[in-house]
């Protein structure tokens, strides 16, 4: 490899990038993770993830990427044999069912064609069918990350109200928590499972639950054996700030000054540019002559668009052409909808340059590859972001 100038362009829906303040955090020497300064810190953590995931509640965090925490949220709720309602929403969704399936439980997983979020008629429809409450969670990914398609947590929560029913609520927040607007406890979710390489602008290696009353006392009686994953474990140490065994020190270094950034330029703001991000791409797609995978506006994601390709075919090479001529990552088509398309990231650490500069490879790309498109993509995004100040 030979060196090349400026900045690589990590624009891929996570990891995402990781903005110098939280390097420079996490380059700090470390400490005893037994010591009074380590519990200082991670006392200002653990209460400051709360604000995050807006719960008064318990935030554990596991030394594990998304897909630990996943796994915690499953075996400590759940007993084999249990059945799980979800959604086949994309990639992630279908990673995660067949993580529960392992498991043996038994899931009802709902397809749909990975061009809409989970639906809340059908959960309103299970739960009513459901007389004997044998659905014991409805796990819903909120910001399916392989397509770009944000699930209406809201109206989930409401559709399980209204069918009177006791499930427990779990959600993945992996890529959308510090991006779109969340709300653990007043959508009295009960498991909330993220990670830190997405909105929180961290390197991988955090693994997040925040937990309900509900879900503590499902963690009780439930029969998954388990040892490393255990809440009641971290719930002990947590009480004094400590970790059953060694946590990622420098990384909680790093939230620490990840938490700060969000809270200095205010969660709402922080939603607001996202929100703006995903319009600007969008009209930047739409002028191309392109389609988003998305097929509902409602269900937009303001994390990530994810552009169908001409033809159904192409992605990875436009991909590469990108990556070999502007040193830009973008994120490939993941399962069934590999090589149809391509993803772009807009979240985390990025403003309107960055965004201005991502679309222009991507436009500067398609022309390269010989992809069929109509130039003015830029033009567009860069005409909505203006507009939206004026
Ligand atoms: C990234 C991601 C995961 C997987 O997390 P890992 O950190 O790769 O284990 C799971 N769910 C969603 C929605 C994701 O975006």
């Amino acid at each position: 490899m030979t060196f090349k100038s400026g900045r690589h362009f990590l624009q891929i829906p996570g990891p995402s990038n990781v903005p110098d303040r939280i390097l420079h955090a996490i380059g700090h020497p470390t400490i005893d993770h037994r010591g009074p300064e380590f519990q200082k810190i991670s006392e200002e953590v653990l209460l400051g993830c709360r604000r995050i995931f807006k719960t008064s509640g318990p935030v554990l965090i596991f030394p594990t990427s998304g897909t630990g925490a996943w796994e915690a949220s499953l075996i400590n709720t759940l007993s084999p044999g249990d059945k799980v309602l979800m959604f086949e929403t994309g990639h992630f969704a279908t990673i995660w069912a067949n993580m529960a399936r392992k498991y043996g439980l038994e899931v009802d997983f709902v397809p749909t064609n990975w061009r809409h979020g989970a639906d809340p008629q059908i959960v309103l429809e299970k739960l009513k069918e459901d007389k004997d409450h044998k659905i014991k969670s409805v796990n819903i990914v909120h910001n399916e990350t392989s397509t770009g398609v944000a699930s209406r947590i809201p109206e989930i929560r409401k559709a399980i109200d209204e069918a009177n029913h006791p499930a427990l609520f779990m959600v993945d927040t992996i890529s959308s928590l510090g991006s779109l607007d969340y709300c653990h406890e007043e959508w009295k979710v009960d498991v909330t499972i993220s990670c830190s390489q997405k909105g929180l602008m961290l390197p991988p290696g955090l693994g997040f639950n925040a937990i309900s009353e509900k879900a503590l006392a499902a963690s009780r009686n439930n029969k998954f054996k388990r040892h490393f994953w255990d809440w009641s474990d971290m719930l002990k140490s947590n009480e004094i700030y400590l970790y059953p065994s060694t946590p990622c020190t420098n990384l909680l270094f790093g939230l620490r000054e990840s938490i700060k950034m969000l809270e200095e330029e205010g969660l709402d703001n922080v939603f607001a540019r996202h929100d703006r991000f995903g319009e600007a791409t969008r009209r930047a797609v739409r002028a191309w002559g392109l389609e988003t995978l998305c097929e509902e506006p409602l269900e937009y994601s303001s994390v990530l668009t994810a552009v169908m390709m001409p033809g159904g075919k192409g992605a990875d090479n436009l991909r590469k052409v990108i990556l070999e001529n502007f040193n830009m990552s973008l994120g490939n088509g993941l399962g069934k909808v590999a090589d149809k398309v391509f993803r772009i990231g807009h979240l985390g650490d990025l403003n309107d340059l960055t965004l201005i500069g991502t679309l222009a490879g991507v436009e500067m790309g398609l022309a390269l590859a010989g992809v069929g498109h109509t130039k003015g993509g830029v033009a567009a995004a860069m005409e909505y972001l203006t507009e939206a100040m004026a």
